[in-house]
């Protein structure tokens, strides 16, 4: 198995979900055993001596993987939701999307600060999904937290924007966004 590989076998489904959206559908790489094995050990080689805690996996393509990671690192799994999907207390933050704003939340005693974290989640576009989940789980008082994503869309400038907010992502493949 090889990165390439799997950026090959990553589906590109036009005008999804709506008109002049290129839509990367990793269903085609998690339902492959091997490819689901190989990109559950490489983004987990990537911490395997960071002394994770909790893998936190963004809604809801993020969960997947994450899930996938927490138990290879011997973490647990900490969800981030849309807005009131999680049942218990919780606390939120909301950010700005190209149409109107989004809400996301996490439960409120999922993380404590001495927590070791790393949010994960399927695709790198412009960034600001992951930007909001980082001041999530900073709200919580973690203070060590890392960042990954399987798949950045070039072109997008996810990663210089999270740079930007001095937030280091590392993503597996990089897809060109209208490839
Ligand atoms: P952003 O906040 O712009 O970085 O968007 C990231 C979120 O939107 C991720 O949760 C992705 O799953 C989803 N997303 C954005 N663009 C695409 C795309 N072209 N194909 C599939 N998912 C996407």
């Amino acid at each position: 198995m090889t990165l390439e590989q799997l950026k090959q076998d990553v589906r590109n489904v036009p005008d999804f979900p709506k008109p002049g959206i290129q839509f990367k559908d990793i269903t085609t790489i998690i339902s492959n055993a091997d490819e689901l094995r190989y990109m559950r050990d490489c983004l987990s080689d990537m911490y395997r001596d960071k002394g994770i805690t909790k893998v936190v996996g963004i809604e809801s393509r993020g969960f997947i993987l994450a899930s996938a990671i927490a138990v290879e690192l011997g973490a647990g799994f900490v969800p981030i939701r849309k807005h009131n999907k999680l049942p218990a207390e919780t606390i939120e933050v909301s950010y700005q999307k190209e149409y109107g704003t989004d809400t996301i939340q996490i439960h409120k005693d999922a993380l404590t600060p001495d927590d070791v974290v790393l949010i994960h989640d399927d695709i790198l576009a412009t960034g600001g999904s992951m930007l909001a989940a980082v001041e999530l789980v900073k709200k919580l008082g973690v203070k060590n937290i890392y960042v990954n994503c399987l798949i950045e869309l070039e072109g997008l400038n996810g990663k210089r924007f999270l740079a930007e907010h001095g937030v280091d992502c590392d993503c597996l493949i990089g897809i060109e966004v209208d490839e």
